[in-house]
Order: structure tokens, then C-alpha cells, then sequence
């Protein structure tokens, strides 16, 4: 299994507009961060989780031609903007559940029309829930943490996990994470946020569940420059950044 992560920025992504911070102005490709995504190749079959408004350029950068199945982690924009720019891909099965799925169907009316005009995206939504789920043999295990006040859901394939805008969790569901060999979470910036994990507090969470790499994402420029930061994290911890390649043993 192969992950990329097409975007490790949070909802603003990095630069952030008009601000002239140390991080907005660094010239290193990896203080440029995307908002957040990734792109699992798996057992032939290409798995898309967010579609953020910078989806089409995540595509053409990184040569994507067909994308199977998107699993949605929550409705916010960052995460679910780019559905208008899936038309390129054809029949589209998209997996959410249900608040998600409305959300999606609100803000894109036109795709589920019943008399649609030619040269709309073709999305199907499929309603999930926290229980585990296969595409074709792949099986998907949603795991669930809140995102503020927001029930939303992560996901773990194999010994993989994403579990981004994430703020807190309930102890039962890391046993859902135990074993495994990449995670990328949800680490904001220093400071503590009330709908995000901060570094130390992803730190915490990656050390109760013991992958053997962990990967910070949904970054913001307030967490500093990527060399930098990442000459303070342990063996082990990494900050992700846009067009990141993992391999992970399935
Ligand atoms: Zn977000
Ligand atoms: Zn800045
Ligand atoms: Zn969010």
C-alpha cells in the first residue's frame, strides 16, 4: 500500500493569505503546505480520503488518473470542496455518512438533480457509519473522535491510519488503533486549539497507540518552519508535507 499526501495544511494552507510570518515567507517547498489529503494506491484500487479546494492542482502535481473511492472525513470546506472537480473521473463513489452526505448534497444541488445537465461531476453517495465497510476486499474500519463539538470520522486500511481535525477521543476507539505501522495525525500548531490536536497533544495520543511512524498533518503557519520543527521531534515522528510518499506493509 502506498499513501501521498497531497496536502498537509490546514483550512487556511500554508502560506497563509497575506501574512508575513517566518513560515509564510520561507522559500522551502515544504513550507508549502496544501489543504489536507491523501491518496492511498492499495490492491490496485486508488483511494482519495478528503477532496479539499486544492484538489485539482493535488491531481495534476501528482499525475493522478483514477480514483476508485473517496472516503469523507467530515464536511467542513477544506475537506470537501473540490467534489465540483471531479468531473475528469467519471462515475465517482463517494463514502461518508450521513450528516456528510446531506452536507455534500446541499452544497453541490446540481450534481444529484434529477434532470442534471451534461458535464456535471457523477457522484454516488454512499451513507456509512462507524462500522467497518469493504471496497471490494479492502476494508475500511472508520474510527470515530470529535472534532470540537463535531462526531467526524478517521480511517484505518491495513496497518495504516488518518485521523485528522481531531480534538479529542474516546479511550474505547484506540483500541481500533493498536498495531500499526503509519499514522498520520491531526497536530495544528504549538499552542492548544479547541477544535484541533496541537503537536504535544497528537504526541500524547501517538504514544498511547505505539505505530512505528507517525506523521504530524493539517498544519498551520504558526507551527514554524518544517526544518526546523523538525529537528525537535523524536526517532520516529515526522511532519508531513506535500507530495510525501509511504510506503506501508498491508
Ligand atoms: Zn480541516
Ligand atoms: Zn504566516
Ligand atoms: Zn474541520
Amino acid at each position: 500500500m502506498q499513501i501521498t499526501v497531497l496536502g498537509s495544511g490546514t483550512s487556511g494552507g500554508v502560506p497563509e493569505v497575506r501574512c508575513k510570518c517566518e513560515t509564510c515567507l520561507s522559500t522551502d517547498p515544504k513550507d508549502k503546505r496544501m489543504r489536507a489529503s491523501i491518496f492511498i494506491e492499495v490492491k490496485g484500487k486508488n483511494i482519495l480520503i478528503d477532496c479539499g479546494p486544492d484538489f485539482r492542482s493535488q491531481v495534476l502535481q501528482n499525475n493522478i488518473d483514477k480514483i476508485d473511492y473517496i472516503l469523507l472525513t467530515h464536511e467542513h470546506f477544506d475537506h470537501t470542496f473540490g467534489i465540483g472537480d471531479l468531473r475528469p473521473f467519471g462515475d465517482v463513489h463517494i463514502y461518508a455518512e450521513e450528516n456528510v452526505c446531506a452536507s455534500v448534497r446541499r452544497t453541490f444541488p446540481y450534481c444529484f438533480a434529477e434532470v442534471k445537465y451534461p458535464g456535471i461531476p457523477k457522484l454516488t453517495l454512499h451513507q456509512i457509519s462507524e462500522k467497518p465497510f469493504l471496497l471490494d476486499d479492502i476494508e475500511i474500519i472508520p474510527i470515530r473522535y470529535m472534532h470540537a463539538a463535531l462526531p467526524i470520522l478517521g480511517y484505518r486500511i491495513g496497518n495504516f491510519a488518518y485521523i485528522t481535525d481531531i480534538s479529542s477521543i474516546q479511550d474505547e476507539e484506540l483500541a481500533k488503533l493498536q498495531g500499526l505501522e503509519v499514522l498520520i495525525v491531526d497536530a495544528l500548531r504549538k499552542t492548544p486549539h479547541f477544535s484541533h490536536f496541537s503537536l504535544e497533544q497528537a504526541q500524547e495520543f501517538s504514544s498511547k497507540i505505539h505505530p512505528k511512524t507517525t506523521y504530524f498533518t493539517h498544519i498551520c503557519h504558526s507551527l514554524g518552519r518544517h526544518a526546523e520543527v523538525s529537528k525537535e521531534l523524536p526517532f520516529g515522528q515526522h511532519l508531513a508535507y506535500d507530495g510525501m510518499k509511504v510506503e506501508v506493509r498491508s
